[in-house]
Formats: C-alpha cells, sequence, structure tokens
C-alpha cells in the first residue's frame, strides 16, 4: 500500500468513518488519493477549499422503495438508488446496476469511479451511478418489465436529458432500458430521448452503443501494447464475464487477430482452445438466456473445450487479461498465477476487476495494466455520442460512430500516458487516468465557486 500525504490521510479517515461499512467505496477514493500525492505536491491550490472533500462527497443520495408484483402475485420490494455524483462537467451521467449485491456502497464506489471516467473521455458528463439489489436471474420478461416501470415511476423526478441521464449496467441492457424509457415517457409526456442512453436504434438509440464497451477496452489494451511494439495478433486472450462487455471484447480481440480462449459468468468458466465460438456465446447468453456451462455441453467436451464448476478462470494460462465481470474479481493470488504463467497484460473492462493487491503485483512485474476507469470509458463516451445524436436530432452511420469511438479512446490513452510521464511515473496508467481524470474535475469545480 502506498503512504498517503498527511492531508490525503486525513481526507481518506473522514470518508471511511462518514461512509462506514462500505469498502467498495474506501477502496475507490483510497486508490485516487494514492494518485494524489504527487499532485498537491505540484499544485497545492488542488489541496484547498476542502476540494478533495468535497469531490469524495457525493452531490446528492437518493434511495427509495419500489414495489412489484410478481408472477404469482406476491407483492416484492426492492431497494433502488441513484448517486448524483459530480456534476461539475455535465448533467450527471453513468449506469444502473441490477444485481442482488446493490447497496449504497457499490453505488457510491461506481459513482465515484464514473466521475473520473467520464472526466477523461473529454465529453460534457458528469458522474452518476445507480441501481437496486432486484435480482433479474430467472425473472420473466413480465417480471422485469413490472420492476422497470416501478423503478422508474420513482426515479423519473430525478432525471432529465439536462440533469441526470442513466444507461446500463450489469442486468441493465437494451429490453430494462426499453421499458424505463417507455415508462418514463408516460409520466412526463415528453419523448426526451436524451433522458436514457443504451436505447434501442427504433427509438433514439446509437449505433455502436452495445460494441462500445469492448470495443473500446480493446483499442486501449491495444494502444498500451503498442508502446511495447506488442499486438494482440497471435496472442493467447481471457476475457472473464459473458454479458454485454465480455461478448463485443472477444469479437473485437478477434478481428485483431488474438485468439480468445475463455470466457466465465458467476458459476464457473469455459476453456475452448480453438477459440471461444461468439455466435454460440450469444446464443446461450442473449438468446437463451442460460448458464456458461451449456457452451461446453453443446460444444461437446473434449477437443481442448471444457467447463470449471467455480474455480478462477485466472489459472488460465494467457498473454493477455481483460476481466469484463465484475468488482474484486481478480485477486493478488490471481494476480501471481497470471504472472507466473507470462502474462504481457490486462485491460480492465469491468469497473475496479482487481483488487489493490493484484494491481500492485502487476505493477511490480512490469505488466502492462490499464485501469478500467480509462480502458472501459468507451460505453459511456458513446452514451454521450448517442446523447449528441439525440440533441441534434441526428442518427449517424456505424462507421462514423466507431470512428468517433476509436479516436476517443485513442485520445484518453494518450493523455493518461502522457499524465503518468509528466508526474513522474512513465507507464503507470492507474496515475495517469487518475491525475488527468481529477484535474478536469477539479478545476472546473474550483472555476465554478464552492460547489
Ligand atoms: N455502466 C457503464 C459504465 O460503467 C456505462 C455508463 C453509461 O453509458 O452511462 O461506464
Amino acid at each position: 500500500m502506498v503512504q498517503l500525504h498527511e492531508t490525503l490521510e486525513t481526507i481518506l479517515a473522514e470518508v471511511m468513518r462518514r461512509n462506514a461499512g462500505e469498502p467498495e467505496f474506501h477502496q475507490a477514493v483510497r486508490e485516487v488519493l494514492e494518485s494524489l500525492n504527487t499532485v498537491i505536491a505540484k499544485r497545492p491550490e488542488y489541496a484547498e477549499e476542502a476540494l478533495i472533500e468535497r469531490i469524495c462527497e457525493p452531490e446528492r443520495q437518493i434511495i427509495f422503495r419500489v414495489p412489484w408484483i410478481d408472477d404469482s402475485n406476491q407483492v416484492r420490494i426492492n431497494r433502488g438508488f441513484r448517486v448524483q455524483f459530480n456534476s461539475a462537467l455535465g448533467p450527471y451521467k453513468g449506469g444502473i446496476r441490477f444485481h442482488p449485491s446493490v447497496n449504497v456502497g457499490i453505488i457510491k464506489f461506481l459513482g465515484f469511479e464514473q466521475t473520473f471516467k467520464n472526466a477523461l473521455t473529454g465529453m460534457p458528463i458528469g458522474g452518476g451511478k445507480g441501481g437496486s439489489d432486484f435480482d433479474p436471474k430467472g425473472r420473466s420478461d413480465r417480471e422485469i418489465m413490472r420492476f422497470c416501470q416501478s423503478f422508474v415511476t420513482e426515479l423519473h423526478r430525478h432525471i432529465g436529458e439536462y440533469t441526470d441521464v442513466p444507461a446500463g449496467d450489469i442486468g441493465v441492457g437494451g429490453r430494462e432500458i426499453g421499458y424505463m424509457f417507455g415508462q418514463y415517457k408516460r409520466l412526463t409526456n415528453r419523448f426526451e430521448a436524451g433522458v436514457l442512453t443504451g436505447k434501442g436504434l427504433l427509438y433514439g438509440g446509437s449505433r455502436a452503443r452495445p460494441e462500445a464497451t469492448g470495443y473500446g477496452n480493446t483499442y486501449f489494451t491495444r494502444a498500451m501494447l503498442g508502446t511495447k511494439g506488442l499486438d494482440f495478433d497471435g496472442r493467447t486472450v481471457v476475457v472473464s464475464g459473458s454479458g454485454n462487455v465480455a461478448t463485443y471484447t472477444i469479437d473485437k480481440v478477434t478481428q485483431y487477430g488474438g485468439k480468445v480462449i475463455a470466457c466465465s459468468d458467476s458459476n464457473g468458466y469455459v476453456v475452448d482452445e480453438n477459440g471461444i465460438d461468439l455466435g454460440l456465446v450469444k446464443e446461450i447468453k442473449q438468446a437463451r438466456r442460460q448458464r456458461i456451462a451449456e457452451y461446453a455441453r453443446l460444444k461437446g467436451e473434449g477437443k481442448g473445450v471444457y467447463y470449471v464448476a467455480g474455480g478462477s478462470i485466472w489459472d488460465v494460462p494467457c498473454d493477455v487479461a481483460m476481466p469484463s465481470a465484475t468488482q474484486n474479481e481478480l485477486t493478488g493470488k490471481d494476480a501471481r498465477k497470471l504472472v507466473a504463467n507470462g502474462v504481457i497484460a490486462v485491460g480492465e473492462g469491468a469497473n475496479m476487476p482487481c483488487t489493490p493487491e493484484a494491481i500492485s503485483v502487476f505493477q511490480h512485474a512490469g505488466v502492462l495494466y490499464a485501469p478500467g476507469k480509462a480502458a472501459n470509458a468507451g460505453g459511456v463516451a458513446t452514451s454521450a455520442l448517442e446523447m449528441q445524436q439525440n440533441a441534434s436530432r441526428d442518427s449517424w452511420s456505424f462507421e462514423q460512430t466507431e470512428a468517433r469511438l476509436a479516436a476517443i479512446m485513442r485520445g484518453i490513452h494518450d493523455l493518461c500516458a502522457e499524465t503518468a510521464e509528466e508526474y513522474g511515473a512513465p507507464g503507470n496508467y492507474v496515475m495517469g487516468a487518475n491525475i488527468a481524470g481529477f484535474v478536469r474535475v477539479a478545476e472546473a469545480m474550483r472555476q465554478q465557486g464552492v460547489i
């Protein structure tokens, strides 16, 4: 663990006291503060007027009841959240997560990360995050619809195209966004396309938004490999998860000549030494909504195909690891295993998937490491492009949108690399991302007075 400057240690202690029992939030704040050691030495104005304390305190936190009726006519209750973290750069922007692990600490960590991520994109978007402890697993389509309608019945009064623009995250994809948009429209009697992103193409969605997070992480990781004269071509890659981010990571890595040999879900992982068959993953996860174990069953075990229940996907030897499932899924032990197996690069598709210990293992071993708040920013960047299309009542081609995404990711990569260099930590993308994101938010806040 990096020793914090005295001022930062005091700030962290206060954040921990005020947000007791929220370890993921503490972890996310600590990581950013560690990167600020050199910033406050160089730019003392950023430690003045409680600027860092203000950045660590969400502007607004909304917690609400979500009652809904299941298919057997039982009344159910879940808890809904929206943390509007920072609006210095634009309306709050960030996804909604439906997962039983959701609580206010998880949403706060995600909103905090989102604030810096969004700043890195260079687009006019603030940071926010929302969700519910609702578990969509095994729920019928009608139950999902009723839940989304109830969720938005409360949330609608807090969001808007100039206020707060939610999107998807774990458990929330195109189907859920559609139900939420439909209910928002009924409640407000407005076709306000820019209130949500990740919409369907027919009603204001953007081309390349579904692909954007996975494609973006692949561009970023490729740019990082490029700094050492390396590429995906001929490399073995392990991508954890099998949701939206993992799917399009597998797609793009394969286009660049990489061979993705494993992916997973929360029950276990599947290895296919011939290269993961993306069509089959999509069929299982998107059409049938089944578990990834089906992959091995349908392909037939043997000939390099097998399924491991439980276990760690990071035991599978690979050149590049792209964790794209969830927070803290890759531990110090996993990192040591990956290093022992010769991993050369790690690109985070999920939010905070590597534990602090894992990050330190990678950095000490000289492994190229791209933190999620930079590498997975392509999703939210393309959401901002969706907002831009909605504001101008336009719809861009796939090529045009993808080209913008690629340029934004290249920009984020270069900004992180240059900032790391400037602050005396060449090649350290964690420092680069945290400092560059922080400086943008902090500077905008300074110019806006004590807010
Ligand atoms: N949930 C995604 C993220 O973590 C996307 C957010 C958005 O598009 O607003 O960045």
